[in-house]
């Protein structure tokens, strides 16, 4: 991973992170106490050291005030014990020295303790501006000054300062020193050496000063202080983390939860196997597209995978989900963000654009599903059909839009699959009609009378009857007969051929059973009946030994449709059929994608050439004849018999004798008959084909 990449996952995983903890209550609450708790700090941690510092000096004023009321109380005990002497005498107390007998003075007294408490870092003084005799006048500094003329005022008050900075620093407290017991008022006004006589007492005789050095003492509260602050951002920087690990943890449950909502909600609205939108949920924002005061529906496509039950026989299920999984993935592909994907079940999908061309995603949904895809080691050329409901033909409701859809789908599967197919409202008329039939026919397979007609087929060289061809025939209810070439497909695409094959093939060889024996009989096999229902030799073979017919004198007539995909179990089945002595005949040979390749790709027995080729050759002699020429040389090299089909004029017949075509049928030669007719026709007809008493008949091309 890149930087760029790992610095924009991050300031994602932050954005989402903020937006988070901005919309989640507590998340909210948790932060501005956070915040709460550093602004704190920070007024703390400005505060701090000025605290610690004062409680020091506070501390240190405490213990000096102490001291000087110490001094002050030995001071005055001595002068009223010691120095007091007897009643009616003067006081005994001297100057040092002056009498060996008298003791010294208080001043002088006091003076010895305070130098015997003063030390490195403490001061104790008693010093007076008032001169005494004797003694060298006090030094007095700005500090004493200003304490004298205070106490003069008020002599109770106590005067502290702070002095100088850092080590030097110091911390001085001054206190009057007075004249407070009559002893000393008695001696100041009476001693022989006192400049004044008028001492009262009370009154202020000198200052009691205390100056501690504080600079060793701050630097040690700076200290302290430190810790405390370490102590304090410790504990907030704890508090903090432990409170975004708890909203990290908050918001990590919240989004877990949040997710399992979310896949909740997306199984809700999505396809398990494909992720596309399940039927509810599409059905739902179609809905609401179609809501909308201004709809964007440019189209509605029903997608759905051609000949999927045969992969899925085939290839297995595991197979077939991965092919639907590979039309999913190629629609959400090619649809992006022009529309909705959904799918309905199976391999049957819908989509609803709301941009871009219709023809021109369908299209493109048509190329990809051309690239060959495989799964596991297999694979396949999937292709699906497209009905398209257009957006300017507006339907009303989503099951309306969805109905046209399927609509044109089955157009597009009956146009031949592998294509797209566009609504129009000619096509309710045709499903109206497709939904009758399919009800005539079901009817028709339950009562089983659905039946079969005959239609001879000609040796024409010889002028023989040679057989029947069995077409299925649908009464309709509503009078006269309903096309197998409308009913047989229908009847593919609802499964229902299997049933149709079986009483075709039932009927018609019990029928043929009681032909005389050369008389063959020829049946139409479904390509849908091959490839869904592998039991086809079973059928065969099951319907000969019941009938009696036998195997010689049955022809399959199988469409090239079977061969397309070479399925390698149709091929074997069709092979074991053959073995058996029953012909397979390739049918409408010409007509679609059959050419010449089919020579090559089974043996067959015989070729059906399709009414479109053998129509008008005669009167078109170029490159027509020269393809039957070309067919019929190829058929001999094989030996193959070949049947001209939907012979209608007498000229069309005596182009195909003259091409040395074997057989042919058409309403030239006969129409499809009733069973009875038939019979009759098996009895007289022989020597003559019908209606070719004018024609010369030619020496075979060599
Ligand atoms: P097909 O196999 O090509 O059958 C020949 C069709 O051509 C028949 O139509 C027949 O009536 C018609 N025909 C015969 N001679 C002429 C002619 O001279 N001119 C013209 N214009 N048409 C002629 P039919 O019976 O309507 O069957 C249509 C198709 O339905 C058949 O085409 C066949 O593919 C399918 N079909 C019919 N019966 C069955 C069946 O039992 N099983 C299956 N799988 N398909 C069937
Ligand atoms: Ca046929
Ligand atoms: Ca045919």
């Amino acid at each position: 991973m890149s930087l760029a990449t790992t610095a924009n996952a991050f300031y994602r995983e932050i954005r989402s992170a903020a937006s988070f903890y901005a919309g989640h209550a507590l998340s909210r609450i948790a932060m501005l106490a956070i915040l709460g708790i550093w602004i704190g700090a920070y007024f703390m941690n400005v505060q701090i050291p000025r605290m610690v510092e004062q409680t020091t000096l506070e501390f240190i004023d405490l213990t000096s005030r102490e001291t000087l009321n110490q001094i002050k109380d030995i001071r005055d005990t001595y002068a009223e014990t010691v120095a007091k002497g007897k009643p009616g005498q003067s006081p005994r107390s001297a100057m040092r020295g002056a009498e060996p007998t008298h003791v010294p003075l208080p001043i002088e007294f006091i003076r010895g303790i305070t130098e015997r408490m003063s030390g490195r870092d403490i001061e104790v003084r008693i010093v007076s501006p008032f001169p005494w005799p004797g003694q060298p006048p006090a030094p007095m500094d700005g500090f004493l000054n200003e304490a004298w003329r205070q106490f003069r005022d008020d002599p109770d008050r106590i005067i502290a300062m702070r002095e100088g900075t850092g080590l030097d620093a110091r911390y001085r407290v001054a206190m009057a020193d007075r004249l407070s017991s009559p002893t000393c008022v008695q001696c100041h006004n009476e001693h022989r050496d006192s400049p004044i006589r008028t001492w009262r007492q009370g009154d202020v005789r000198g200052i009691l000063t205390v100056a501690t050095k504080v600079g060793h003492a701050f630097v040690e509260a700076g200290e302290r202080a430190r810790l405390i602050q370490i102590w304090l951002w410790a504990t907030c920087s704890l508090t903090t983390m432990l409170m975004l690990i708890a909203m990290a943890t908050v918001r990590r449950k919240e989004l877990a939860k949040q997710k399992a909502h979310q896949d909740l909600i997306f199984l809700a609205h999505h396809d398990a196997m494909t992720g596309v939108l399940n039927r509810i949920a599409f059905h739902e924002r179609l809905h609401a597209l179609i809501e909308k005061p201004d709809p964007r529906i440019e189209a509605i496509f029903f997608v759905d995978l051609d000949h999927f039950k045969r992969i899925n026989d085939e290839y297995g299920h595991e197979f077939g989900d991965a092919m639907i999984c590979r039309l999913a993935t190629t629609l959400t592909g090619t649809i992006g963000k022009d529309g909705l994907v959904g799918r309905l079940g199976g391999d049957e999908f819908i989509v609803a654009l709301h941009r871009g061309s219709a023809q021109k995603h369908a299209d493109a949904i048509l190329r990809a599903l051309a690239e060959p895809t495989g799964y596991r080691d297999q694979q396949v050329i999937l292709s699906a059909s497209i009905g398209i409901a257009m957006g300017r033909d507006r339907a009303e409701t989503a099951d309306e839009w969805i109905r046209r859809a399927d609509l044109a789908l089955y157009k597009a599967k009956i146009g031949g699959r592998g294509r797209y197919a566009v609504y129009s409202e000619d096509l309710d008329e045709a499903q109206a009609q497709i939904k009758r039939i399919e009800a005539v026919l079901r009817n028709a397979i339950e009562s089983e009378t659905l039946d079969v007609h005959f239609q001879p087929i000609w040796d024409i060289q010889k002028g023989l009857l040679i057989g029947f061809e069995a077409l299925a025939r649908l009464a309709d209810p509503l009078g006269g007969m309903i096309s197998p070439a409308l009913f047989i497909p229908i009847a593919e695409d609802n499964h229902q051929i299997n049933k149709v094959g079986e009483i075709v093939m039932r009927k018609a060889c019990t029928l043929a059973a009681k032909w005389p024996a050369p008389v063959r009989l020829s049946v139409n096999i479904s390509p849908a009946q091959m490839t869904t229902n592998r039991r086809l030799t079973d059928l065969v073979e099951q319907t000969l030994k019941a009938s009696g017919l036998a195997a010689n004198r049955l022809e399959l007539e199988i469409t090239e449709g079977i061969l397309l995909d070479q399925n390698e179990h149709v091929m074997a089945d069709l092979r074991r059929i053959q073995e058996q002595g029953i012909r397979i005949v390739i049918d409408d040979f010409g007509a679609g994608y059959s050419g010449i390749s089919y020579f090559w790709k089974f043996p067959f027995d015989k070729i059906k050439l399709d009414r479109s080729l053998v129509k008008g050759a005669e009167i078109m002699p170029g490159a027509k004849a020269a393809t039957l020429h070309t067919i019929m040389e190829l058929a001999r090299q094989f030996s193959m018999e070949v049947t001209g089909e939907g012979v209608e004029t007498l000229e069309d017949l005596q182009f195909l004798k003259q091409l040395g075509c074997h057989q042919a049928q058409g309403y030239l030669l006969g129409r499809p008959m009733t069973p009875e007719h038939a019979a009759a026709l098996t009895g007289s007809a022989g020597g003559k084909v019908p209606g070719t008493e004018f024609i010369p008949a030619r020496p075979q091309a060599a």
